[in-house]
Parts: structure tokens; sequence; C-alpha cells
């Protein structure tokens, strides 16, 4: 067993961890910054794509507060206004703060360049050019965690267990995969920084780090999480032709910059259908094209992989160019030119509005247990907006890691002693019964299959009933004891803490989906269509006696939320 031991663990280095830990080794925190890949390279931060919602007013004039407004519209009355106000108000500093840090934003004549992104209400988003964001973001913060003293970088290790003594959280445990030791954390805060779930999804736009471990570390702590049942997916998630070494979501910020038309199989725009003409631009926000995508594959107007097609042919070449020079070159390898032929989409998995209910210190009900970035639920309501969620990512992981800071120094200790990790150690250390473990692999596709087919952004009650009682047996059939033997980097042993994670979340998202009997933003009931005003309230999930418990919870508000 390795033990280690600091003033704030922080658990997922993707943008919200890095600027976490950041954060706190500023305040003079000992810091460690825990991934269960490579820091800084795990999670969905890398892969985003292009926008950064933030209202800095370079381009057109704005302020934080419109940028409120459209991220409480969005979010259909569900937001946290406290969050949602910490995100949009904060937004300035840490994107400005990034600049400072050379991340590359694109700049024109002389300002920052701000695209428009629908259901904002003017041009907000910062990029760095030719799909880099991702990529650019995370190396200028890989960048800053090398010139800061007090920050210890630990990859390839799986936090399993939150550890709490006393009703408080005072460390981790968990795996170092390439040993296959087993690892304790002391630490006198800690935050959860592991990024969404869209891994529980057949299709979807993350990596495989990206199962939910946030949200199960944080029930069974004791903290809550809030807003589970909404899922977000992202409309135009590439379908065909097979395209390698791309992204699948890689024709957003083509829209940003160049329109496209959305066209069923007769070739009609269709936007208009559902709500929103769209007429070339990009306005429809993620829920409404969506469902309008859905809705034409069912009525039989569907592009013949069962998506929509996307259509660039009325760009120039010149300007398809100009915007995506080098991708234009991508694309060709992979036998797209997109003056002559349209791309398929469909939606995809993209995003969790949901996750752990924090304040607006970023604590959850836990003391000393915070959590930042994807991983937190609230701020985005029913619906995010595009962009917010690198900027949540930014401003949550400097809050909590400022938070997590404060909290530390005026602990004198952590709480911990030799026996307050024996539980999670133990279960680490178990094995089952070799003989009749089950195929986790199969049941990881069948887990995905189940959501997508289930759970996926149109729900009904039958289908979302028959998934709950599969879920509940597939846990059965995992067992209680972890399988796999002791070899270096086991994947059976990996897969199962993946599914015994996978599968308590799936079930916090299918419970929350069978309760909430309206549509509202990314949940849509077929069976209850509509909003249903009684249901302007939150949802929140805990963990009881080794159950889920769901209740709903009053909308917060600014001054609750502040507590
Ligand atoms: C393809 C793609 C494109 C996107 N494009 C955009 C965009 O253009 N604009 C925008 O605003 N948003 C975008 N998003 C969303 C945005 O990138 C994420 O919401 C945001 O980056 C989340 O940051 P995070 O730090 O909370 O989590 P992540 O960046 O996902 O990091 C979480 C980290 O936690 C680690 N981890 C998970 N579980 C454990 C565990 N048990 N133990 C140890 N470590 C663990 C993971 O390995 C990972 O490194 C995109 C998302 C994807 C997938």
């Amino acid at each position: 067993m390795i033990k280690l031991e600091s003033d704030v663990l922080v658990i997922g280095a993707g943008g919200a961890g890095m600027y976490a830990a950041i954060a706190a080794a500023r305040d003079g925190c000992r810091v460690h910054l825990i991934d269960r890949s490579l820091i800084g390279r795990g999670g969905a931060t890398v892969m985003a794509q292009m926008t950064v919602a933030v209202a800095l007013g370079e381009q057109c004039p704005d302020h934080w507060q419109h940028h409120l407004a459209d991220t409480l519209q969005a979010g259909r009355g569900l937001c946290d206004p406290a969050l949602a106000q910490l995100l949009c108000e904060n937004a300035p500093a840490r994107i400005r703060e990034m600049d400072a840090w050379k991340v590359g934003w694109a700049r024109e004549n002389g300002h920052l360049k701000q695209v428009h992104a629908p259901g904002h209400d003017r041009a907000r988003c910062v990029y760095v050019d030719f799909l880099n964001t991702g990529p650019a973001v995370s190396r200028t913060l890989r960048t800053q965690l090398n010139r800061i003293d007090g920050i210890r970088r630990i990859g390839d290790v799986l936090i399993t267990d939150i550890v709490v003594h006393d009703g408080e959280a005072v460390g981790a445990v968990g795996l170092h995969l390439v040993s296959g030791e087993t690892v304790a954390l002391e630490a006198k805060s800690v935050v959860i920084a592991t990024g969404g779930l869209t891994r529980l999804y057949r299709r979807n736009s993350g990596s495989l780090n990206m199962g939910g471990d946030g949200y199960a570390l944080a029930l069974r702590a004791g903290a809550e999480l809030i807003d589970m049942e909404f899922v977000q997916f992202f409309p135009i998630g590439h379908l065909a032709p097979r395209m390698i070494g791309m992204d699948p979501i890689m024709w957003d910020p083509f829209r940003y910059k160049l329109g496209g038309r959305l066209l069923n199989a007769e070739g009609e725009e269709f936007a208009d259908r559902y709500g929103q003409a769209e007429s070339g631009n990009y306005v429809l926000t993620r829920d409404v094209a969506t469902y309008a995508i859905f809705k034409e594959v069912e009525a039989g107007r569907g592009s013949p992989a069962g998506g929509a097609y996307l259509s660039f042919a009325h760009v120039p070449e010149a300007e398809l160019r100009s915007a995506f020079g080098p991708v234009i070159d991508r694309l060709a390898r992979n036998g797209i030119d997109l003056t002559k032929m349209p791309v398929e989409v469909a939606p995809i998995a993209h995003y969790h509005m949901g996750g752990v209910r924090v304040n607006a210190a970023m604590e959850t009900r836990v003391p000393n247990l915070f959590a930042a970035g994807e991983a937190v639920g609230g701020a985005n309501g029913a619906n995010r907006l595009s962009g917010n969620a690198i900027s949540e990512a930014f401003v949550f992981g400097e809050h909590a890691g400022a938070a997590a800071a404060a909290r530390a120094k005026a602990r004198g200790a952590s709480g911990w002693n030799a026996k307050t990790a024996t539980a999670g150690l133990d279960f680490l250390n178990s094995r089952s019964n070799a003989a009749a473990a089950p195929n986790t692999a199969a049941l990881l596709v069948e887990l995905q299959a189940l959501m997508a087919d289930n759970a996926g952004p149109f729900r009904t009650e039958a289908k979302l009933s028959e998934a709950l009682l599969r879920l509940e047996q597939m846990q059965r059939e995992l067992g209680a004891l972890p399988g796999g033997g002791d070899a270096h980097y086991n994947m059976v042993r990996l897969d199962w803490l993946d599914l015994r994670n996978m599968l308590l979340v799936a079930q916090t998202v299918v419970l929350a989906a069978l309760e909430r009997r309206e549509s509202r933003g990314a949940h849509q009931r077929e069976d209850y269509p509509g909003l249903a005003p009684e249901w302007e309230s939150n949802q929140v999930l805990s963990w009881r006696e080794r159950k889920l418990v769901l209740s709903r919870a009053p909308l917060r508000s600014d001054a609750q939320a502040a507590i």
C-alpha cells in the first residue's frame, strides 16, 4: 500500500482539477493532483473543440448579466442562480488569466475574437483556432502546474472511494493502475473534479474516463446529487461516412463559423417545424435540435445511417479553406469533400447538467468535500448553453481550489487515523470468486445500449422502468466484490470498478427521469410532453443504507444558494 499526505487532494486533472490545484497551491497549500489517466490529457477538456462563453465585450458590448440571463433562460427555470452567477461573473477573469498565460485565444483587429453560438444573445465565445481550444487550454494549464511549487501530479491512479471520518472528508483511497498497488491519500480537504458521465451511452463524444466516477464517489461519501435526469445530447455528432482521427463533434465549430444547412432525406431544412427557422444559420439550442432530428428520423425522413444531413455545399471552397485550412485536408484524407457532399449527423451523448450538489463555495454537504467542473450539478439547469462548460471548469475549479485551500489552512489536522481508510482498502484488496465472475466487457456494452435505447433524450415510463429493473439485475450480476486478479494494469479489475460506479450512476439518471413527469430541456418524456409548472423544482438523490433516495428540492433562491 502506498500512503501519501497533502493539504488539498484534487481528484481529476481536466480543466477544473488543474485550475483547482493551481488555486490551492498559490494559496500556499501542498496539493496532490490525481488522475486515472495522464495529467491534463484524460477527460473532456483536452477534447474540447472550440467555444468558451464569456462576457468580455471585446467585439460588441456585453456584460456578465447578459450572459447570466441567457444561461438562466437555457436552463428552463432550473438553474441554481448563485452557481450560474458565479460562472458568468467570474468567467472574464479566468479567460483573461488564461490569455496572460498565453493560451492563444484567436484575435481580430487587436481584440479577442468572439463568435456567436446558439442561445447566446450576442457574439460571446472565444476560441483557439482550428478545433484547437481544448488542447491549447490543457497545455496552458499543464505549463502553469509546472511553474507552481507545491503541486504533486500523479497519473494512473483510479480513486475508488472518498474516506470519511466522523462525517467529514479526510482523503481518498484508490488503485495505482500500473502496479496494481492500493493507494491511501490523506488530505485536509478534497476536491472532486472527475468530469461527466457520457460513457454511460453507446454513442458518446467523451473518453473512457467519463463513466461518472465522481458522482458515485460523492454519493457513497454522503453528498447529494442534483438534476441527474438532464443528460445533454449534442445534436450534430458525426454519423457517416466513416471518419478516422477526427472528433465526432467537430461540426459544431464549422457551424459557428460557416452556418451550414441541416437537411432531411428530402433535402428540406426542417427546423421551422419544431419552432425555430434556421435558414442556414446556427441558432437552434441543443435540446431543440436533438428533438428535431429525432422526430425527422421517426417520420421516415432521416438520412440513410439514421440521422440528418449537414451540408456546406453552398459555402465557396475559398471560404471553407480560410476558415478551416488544415482541417479541410484532414477531411479530404477521409474522402470527405464538403464542397460536393453533405455529411450525416445525429445526436450523441455529450455533457451532464446534473451532478454533485454544492453551495456557492463549491462545498458538498459533507464537510471538506468540494466539487468542481462538470462534476458539479445545478449551474446549467435543464440545458447547457454552448461554451459554458469550459468556463465552468475554469471558474468552479479556481473557486473550489481556493475554498478547499482556505478550509485546509483552517484545519489543524485531517482527522485521518490508521483505521479510517480500512474499509476502502479492504474492499480494494478483496477478490470475488473467479468462477462466478461476470463478463464485465459484455456488461459494459449492454449498459451503454440500455441507456441509449431506454434513457436517451426521449423517454417513456415503460422504457425507463424496464431500464431500472435491468440495471438492478446487472448490479446483482456484478456482485459485491471486485473481480480480476493482481496483475498490473488489470483490465478486468478496472472494468469491474468502472461498472460498480456506472451502474450506480445510471440508476440515478433513470430514477430521476422516471419521476420527472414532464418534458423540460434535455429531458423529454414522450408520455408527458410539455413543461409542467408543478415540476419547476430540482430533484436530489442521496445514498442511505445502501439505497438510492430521491426527493424533490425547491429551487434555491440566490440567498440560500450563497450559504
Ligand atoms: C469532444 C468534446 C468537445 C467539447 N467541446 C466543448 C466546447 O467547445 N466548449 C465547451 O464549453 N465545452 C465543451 N465540451 C465540454 C467540456 O469540455 C467539459 O464539460 C469540461 O472540459 C469538463 O472539464 P472537467 O475538468 O470538469 O472534466 P474533464 O476534463 O473531463 O476531466 C476529468 C478528469 O477526471 C479524471 N477522472 C475521472 N474519474 C476519475 C477517478 N475515479 N480517479 C481519478 N481520476 C478520475 C479523468 O481521467 C479526467 O482527466 C466538450 C466535451 C467533449 C467531450
